[in-house]
């Protein structure tokens, strides 16, 4: 059995730390011989609920769950940390358009990048979920210089799921013969799941599906898929996004399988004429807990055109917040 590691949850007691903090204790995400000490961060109206998600998590007796920080104070939350999911986020209200949300967001992650930066181990493995994600991340990036800019990652791997789940329907095929199937850009709705590149059961993915049906059915249900599940559920799609930044984060730990890519947002260094200095989409092989961009990846002209689109809007968050990145 190896030491326990210390993972931090933000808004732990939120629709999505409910589905992955149970996950997180069972051994899903770090291995059955890695125990862990879970380290929840909440804001102080929802210490209350968090004290009843900590009581369930005892209840569940999971062996490989060594302890149990329960914190508004990220100076607390962040102590020593090996890994973070931050999660807690203000949502977005009807009346709010995407720049009121960066604006309000933006600064919880400068103040969660300064703790991160005095507490954390400087390897600390920063996964940000809570949208806008990506900017969410570049913010969190540079309140925190003594940890690398590679340390900070945000999830579009819930986008590159619902693509592969779509493209296995399609197909009639289980979504793991789906792969390398890559994310480009921002987790809004101008992302490029890149379906020209993706394999399924070894073939390419684009003959089997036809490239109408790619650039219509399959990007249109892809990239409204999160309103859909709102309107048919009543509620956010909290368990796939929990379940997915699971899967980031496993990946990240463990690498990834000779041939083969996952998308994950990270820091840009004009790769693919994306402009350096956002957090950007991008496939990716993982070694030795670092992510490398695939390259030589060839794109055709529509291709292109939505990765241009996608890498403007992020240029156009980054000018938004650019007094948060001093
Ligand atoms: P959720 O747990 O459902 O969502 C949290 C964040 O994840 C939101 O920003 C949400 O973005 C984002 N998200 C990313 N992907 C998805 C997806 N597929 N489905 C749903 N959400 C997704 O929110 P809750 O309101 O239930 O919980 C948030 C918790 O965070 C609360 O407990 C609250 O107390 C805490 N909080 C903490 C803050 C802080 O740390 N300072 C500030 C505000 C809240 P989107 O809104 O776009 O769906």
């Amino acid at each position: 059995m190896n030491e326990p590691i210390r993972v931090a949850v933000t808004g732990a007691a939120g629709n999505i730390g409910y589905a992955l903090l149970f996950r997180l204790a069972s051994g899903s995400c770090f291995g059955p011989d890695q125990p862990i000490i879970l380290q929840l961060l909440e804001i102080p109206p929802g210490m209350g609920a968090l004290e009843g998600v900590v009581m369930e998590l005892r209840d569940a007796a999971f062996p490989l769950l060594h302890g149990i920080v329960a914190s508004d104070d990220p100076n607390v939350a962040f102590k020593d940390l090996d890994a973070a999911f931050l999660v807690g986020s203000r949502p977005r209200s009807k009346d709010m358009d995407r720049a009121d949300l960066i604006k309000i967001n933006g600064p919880i992650f400068t103040g969660q990048g300064k703790a991160l930066n005095d507490n954390a181990k400087p390897t600390v493995k920063v996964l940000v979920v809570g949208n806008p994600c990506n900017t969410n991340a570049l913010i969190a990036s540079h309140a925190a210089p003594n940890i690398p800019n590679t340390q900070f990652h945000a999830m579009t791997r819930l986008d590159e799921n619902r693509a592969k789940g779509q493209i296995a329907k399609k197909l009639g095929l289980s979504p793991g013969q789906v792969g390398n199937l890559a994310i480009w850009g921002n987790h809004s709705n101008t992302m490029f799941p890149d379906f020209y590149h993706a394999k399924a059961d070894g073939k390419d993915v684009v003959t089997a599906v036809g490239e109408a049906w790619g650039q219509g059915e399959f990007m249109k249900t892809v990239s409204t898929r999160g309103k859909a599940i709102i309107v048919a559920r009543g509620a956010s799609s909290a368990a796939s996004a929990a379940s997915a930044a699971i899967d980031h984060m496993r990946t990240w730990w463990d690498g990834t399988a000779e041939g083969e890519f996952s998308s994950m947002a990270i820091y840009s260094n004009g790769e693919y004429g994306v402009p350096a200095g956002i957090i950007f989409s991008f496939p990716v092989t993982v070694k030795d807990g670092r992510a490398s961009i695939v390259e030589g990846l060839v794109h055709n002209d529509y291709a292109k055109s939505k990765i241009a689109a996608t890498a403007a809007e992020l240029s156009q968050e980054r000018e938004a917040v650019a007094d948060l990145l001093g």
